[in-house]
């Protein structure tokens, strides 16, 4: 019985294990032997209890109550799941992850326990109005607007009016939707879009689309979406690529050259970023690069310079959590928090993990880039 023992008393040792965790990267820990899938659950968790937060009095006193309290990994993912599910509601989470906490009884109670003030508190709350756009999977997007129950209903009722077919109610609500948007036969409608996205497309394909023998070619775009080579040439027929049309020059293992006939630096530099990786650099990001910020590879403030090969375009998120280093000069940045730095290497970008480890997104689009196509 000592292993079963043993693995008790580790088990109950969750949050001294999740202080580590917060320390490393989920590919360091992949490396240890985990499954890239649980470091990720872990690393998220450990950072829920030791990373920022609003909340910082109830994080530590629950921090705290935890030790005391010796509750398991399993425990705490459960007792997190239900928090993560009052994100909307602000301050809720940690006030419902500290009463959960704080519960005596089995797994299998504080959980029950936990559905229902989630339901209390979730059927409480107002929903939002706004828009939301998911990501594309499989060539499909969705598209959801969330308004008053009067614009809601006003909006169906002139669908309604414009439906022409029998078919099903949803196809038929969809084709009317177009119909208004796009302003059916009579023309008319909302504003045709203009591409300013970046599509990356390498010579020998745009020499067979433009011999209109491209039908097979698919190539990516920077708003995070594909085109074929037909649908290229509709939209280029159309006029949506408006009057210039840039040519980027990457070498294989310098990276990103020039761009020719574009006139501002800012401009060129970011058309070249955004080319050669369509998508955020980071390992399993998928944000568009049009949604990007430019980074500079060896920050700006330690004398990196603002040419094509020192750029990339990273969202948001992770220009944030990029370990720029330390200045030169100041006293060294504490490493704590380190989730690695995008470096270049063999012309491409890639993360640099705390590891050691140097690793490539994946992601569909980041391998149809303009580094991808040479
Ligand atoms: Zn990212």
């Amino acid at each position: 019985m000592k292993n079963y023992k043993e693995f008790v008393l580790h088990a109950s040792r969750a949050v001294s294990i999740l202080r580590d965790m917060a320390e490393l990267s989920v590919y360091d820990m992949a490396a240890d032997g985990l499954a890239l899938k649980t470091a990720r659950k872990y690393a998220k968790l450990a950072e829920v209890f030791f990373g920022s937060t609003d909340s910082k009095r109830l994080q530590r006193e629950s921090v705290v109550l935890d030790e005391e309290r010796g509750l398991s990994l399993e425990n705490l993912l459960m007792i997190d799941g239900h928090a993560q599910k009052l994100k909307k509601l602000r301050g809720a989470g940690w006030k419902l992850r500290a009463e959960l906490i704080a519960l005596e009884g089995s797994y299998e109670e504080v959980n029950a326990y936990g559905n229902q003030r989630v339901d209390e508190l979730v059927g409480e709350a107002v929903k939002k109005t706004g828009v939301t756009i998911s990501r594309s999977k499989n060539g499909m997007r969705t598209f959801s607007i969330t308004d008053t129950q009067r614009r809601i209903t006003d909006f169906e009722k002139i669908l309604d009016v414009a439906i022409t077919s029998d078919g099903p109610r949803s196809q038929a609500l969809l084709d009317a939707f177009w119909n208004h948007v796009e302003g059916g036969e009579e023309g008319g409608g909302l504003l045709r879009p203009e591409y300013r996205s970046v599509i990356a497309i390498g010579l020998d394909d745009f020499a067979k689309i433009s011999a209109g023998s491209g039908d097979e070619v698919i190539v990516g775009l920077s708003d995070g979406t594909t085109m074929t080579g037909a649908e290229l040439v509709n939209a280029a027929i159309a006029g949506a690529f408006g009057g210039n049309i840039y040519a980027g020059l990457f070498h294989p293992t310098a990276g990103p050259v020039n761009l020719y006939e574009a006139r501002f630096a800012s401009f060129k530099q970011r058309i070249m970023a955004t080319a050669e990786n369509l998508v955020c650099p980071w390992p399993d990001c998928g944000v568009p690069a049009d949604r990007c910020q430019v980074h500079h590879l060896d920050a700006h403030k330690n004398g990196g310079q603002t040419n094509p090969a020192n750029l990339t375009m990273l969202c948001k998120y992770h220009n944030g959590v990029n370990d720029d280093g330390a200045q030169p000069g100041c006293p060294k940045k504490s490493r704590r928090w380190s989730r690695g730095r995008m470096r270049r290497h063999h012309g491409t970008v890639k993360l640099h993990t705390p590891g050691g480890k140097l690793l490539e997104n994946t992601h569909d689009l980041s391998t149809m880039g303009a580094m991808n196509l040479i």
